[in-house]
């Protein structure tokens, strides 16, 4: 039995490679700094997995922004608009790519970037062409492969597979499918294995994550004969095909049937799936046992991943297996060993942790075991393991009876708002007294360096918890009085309090701890840490009261109270293993809800529930779609429902995909939604007008992610087109998404404008509602 890996995190155990980026983008340093770090990363990966005894080493699962990117380059998929960079430097050219460029008279456009599949990692889209052409232009893989083996390691080059490839691209011409181009694309995935070998490759890994996702005819056949293709060109190589994030599913037979040495399975995942492989797999082909969970943070129950092996073993055999990572490492952050600030991750729960190096420690182990290996130690370590299961099942920390009785209790009565919407839309009317399109923000007011700047003082303890909450006080109170004299008429306290929107709400509930240095890529040099939900959630004291009800103090105007959703803390965070999702999401959902009720108490007459991760948790797979959906509307309902009908629930939501979800949309029932739609020009509505969508929406009338000050004239024709399609009674007025990352005089000049485009379109519409 031998022990693989298939990628380790790039960003460097401080994120020197973030840093290395954003002082070389700055024209801080020089390329050689860059590179040199780039070096640095990959030898201290490679030397640290070689030393803890991984078989299976990879390379180039390093990027210096985005593995699809790299794989676009060495291809040669290079969008025309980025000719003019094609002869220069290659550096200029990639980051141009993933980036945009505006230097030496050019203003070029970044590719678009998305997530990659289920995770909170973005990749830049490949953009293919009718006349795509492909040709290996860039040989990063081959010269990483010579740098491991110059270093003492004999890698197994990592690259994302040909049909997948395609797949993760985009079509920027009609008539034609990016699959067509395969033909084209195989002779340089040749050439590159032609090289790899030359240089010495034995093994060479290639993920092809689709096979987890349903497959047309065009294609399976298109995996059935790039793979036949490789085989006849090398019969000697070892191909390692990796899937993940799924289970295969019915591509099983498929998946097993390609001619290759070894597969690769996701069993943190799907465990269940070993089963019908096994019965599948013929007499050459090996199986890596993705046992370990590259996704979460949780330390791997050694003897439910020994009971999997064994499995394996009885029906294969030992040698025809691998013990791995369920997929790339990329996902969880670097080491554990970095978290030495007991009181923000206490001993208690470290125990229960572990990071990407512990992981690559935990392979090595669990191999040893089923191997029966380096006995003593090796017992001793499963002993230990045994003694930190045990301790999670059973910690103090993690199960509150209170919260389990409650989410037991819930009834449909408590996801219902009390009335239908009609009824509430009434009682809000009379209460509310808005104006045909009425004018609102989504909560967030640019963050200034000073805002952030006093947070950091507070935190350091520069600033008392009263001089730091007077600053917050008086943003808060200039930011009332814009908004007052820009004639808005729903305000935000404007969120100055809040690091992030997630985090905020972590830091103050029960069931969610913090790490210090726990970072994972999100895009680029873009990294996040996510918060950890160690045990039952449960809310001690009201979380956003203090701040709403003194804006609203300020004000006759109503000001709207501002939560994150629990779906979207769910999905940003990483989250317990030992029970459902849907579980978890309930319990968040509760201590939301009594968020909502306290702000309702509290004389906050508009609260805004927001859910921009909703979209992006829907499963892989679509047949699991409705499951999901059912347990995610209904914890946004069981939020959302403790109110009397005359307080008016909002939600918010950014990535608004909302065609083939629009009637899980319309069954949260929020009496207001906002989305983005400004990029779309509208067009996004056109789910919500064939659906008769019933309930207000605000449709963005402006982008937020650029500094662009857009016109009166633009927002009134837009809300023409709005009004085109939805009553102008449903209709609300706001930007596109929080404006946050905006400056002041950004956001003032464009307020001011949406407010006006407004105005004009009440005088345009009053009459067609008399
Ligand atoms: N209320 C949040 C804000 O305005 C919403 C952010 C988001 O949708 N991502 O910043
Ligand atoms: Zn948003």
């Amino acid at each position: 039995m031998r022990t693989n890996n298939l990628g380790y995190p790039r960003i460097g155990g401080n994120r020197e490679l973030k840093k290395a980026c954003e002082s070389y983008w700055a024209g801080k340093s020089p390329i050689e700094h860059l590179l040199q770090t780039g070096k640095d990363i990959r030898l201290h990966n490679w030397n640290l997995q070689k030393e803890a005894g991984i078989d299976l080493i990879p390379s180039n699962d390093f990027s210096f922004y985005d593995q699809v990117l790299d794989l676009s380059l060495t291809v040669g998929a290079i969008p025309p608009r980025y000719d003019a960079l094609k002869n220069g430097n290659i550096h200029d050219l990639y980051f141009a790519m993933a980036r945009g460029y505006q230097q030496n008279g050019l203003d070029l456009t970044a590719m678009e970037m998305t997530k990659w599949f289920d995770t909170n990692y973005h990749y830049i889209v490949p953009e293919f062409y009718k006349n795509q052409e492909f040709s290996l232009f860039s040989t990063k893989v081959i010269e990483e492969f010579a740098e491991a083996k110059a270093a003492g390691s004999i890698t197994k080059p990592v690259l994302i597979g040909p049909v997948s490839y395609l797949l993760l691209g985009k079509e920027k011409e009609a008539g034609f499918h990016r699959i067509s181009l395969l033909n084209k694309l195989l002779p340089v995935y040749i050439k590159i294995i032609e090289q790899l070998v030359a240089q010495g490759a034995e093994w060479i890994q290639f993920d092809e994550p689709f096979l987890a996702l349903t497959l047309t005819e065009e294609e399976t056949s298109a995996l059935k004969q790039a793979y036949a293709l490789i085989k006849e060109k090398f019969p000697q190589v070892k191909i390692l095909l990796a899937t993940y994030f799924e289970s295969l599913a019915e591509n099983t037979a498929l998946a097993a049937s390609l001619p290759v040495c070894a597969l690769h399975i996701d069993l943190a995942r799907n465990p269940e799936q070993l089963d019908a492989i096994l019965d599948h797999l013929p007499e050459n082909l090996s199986l890596s046992l993705g046992v370990v969970d590259g996704r979460n943070i949780w330390k791997n129950d050694y003897q439910k991943s020994l009971k999997l092996i064994d499995r394996a073993a009885k029906k294969i055999g030992k040698e025809r297996l691998m013990v791995a990572p369920s997929c790339s490492l990329l996902h969880v952050p670097c080491d554990l060993v970095a978290e030495t600030n007991d009181t923000t991750l206490t001993p208690e729960i470290k125990q229960w942790l572990a990071f990407a190096r512990q992981k690559i420690d935990e392979v090595v182990v669990i191999k040893q075991l089923a191997n029966s290996e380096n006995i003593t130690d090796a017992a001793n370590k499963l002993k230990a393991n045994i003694a930190a299961c045990e301790s999670r099942k059973t910690s103090v920390l993690i199960h509150n009876p209170q919260v389990k009785e409650r989410v037991g209790n819930i009834t449909d009565a408590d996801a219902r708002r009390n009335s239908v919407f009609e009824m509430r839309k009434a009682l809000q009317v009379a209460s509310l007294k808005l104006p045909l399109f009425p004018t609102t923000t989504i909560g967030s007011f640019p963050q200034t360096a000073e805002v952030r700047g006093w947070r950091a003082q507070f935190k350091k303890g520069d600033l008392t918890q009263k001089q730091y909450e007077e600053l917050l006080k008086k943003e808060t109170e200039e930011t009332i009085r814009f908004q007052e004299t820009t004639g808005l008429d729903v305000l935000v306290h404007g969120e100055f309090e809040r690091n992030d929107m997630v985090e905020y709400f972590g830091e103050q509930l029960q069931g969610f701890t913090f790490t210090k240095n726990g970072w994972v890529q999100s895009y680029g040099s873009r990294c996040v840490k996510p918060p950890v939900i160690y045990g039952d959630v449960s809310r001690p004291q009201p979380m956003t009261v203090f701040w709403t009800q003194f804006a609203q103090s300020l004000t006759a105007r109503p000001v709207k109270g501002m939560l994150t959703g629990p779906v979207t803390i769910l999905q940003w965070s990483f989250v317990r293993d030992d029970q459902p999702r849907a579980e978890t999401c309930t319990q968040i959902a509760l201590a939301i809800r009594d968020e909502v009720a306290d702000l309702e108490n509290a004389g906050i007459k508009i609260i805004q529930i927001d859910e921009p991760a909703i979209r992006e948790g829907l499963p892989l797979k679509k047949d699991d779609w409705q499951q999901y959906l059912n347990w995610a509307i209904k914890a946004f309902r069981i939020a959302a429902s403790p109110v009397a009908d005359a307080t008016q629930i909002h939600t918010h939501m950014c990535y608004s995909e909302f065609n083939d979800i629009i009637k899980d949309i319309a069954d949260m029932d929020a009496d207001v939604i906002t989305i983005e739609c400004s990029r779309s020009q509208m067009e996004l509505l056109d789910a919500f007008a064939n659906f008769n969508y019933p309930n207000d929406i605000g449709p963005g009338v402006y982008d937020i992610h650029s500094p662009r000050v857009p016109s009166k004239d633009e927002m009134v024709h837009l809300l023409k087109k709005a009004a085109a399609v939805l009553p102008a009674s449903q209709i609300w007025v706001n930007p596109d998404c929080g404006l946050k990352t905006r400056h002041w005089d950004e956001t003032k000049k464009a307020l001011t404008e949406m407010v006006a485009a407004a105005n004009e379109a009440k005088v345009l519409y009053a009459e067609a509602l008399v």
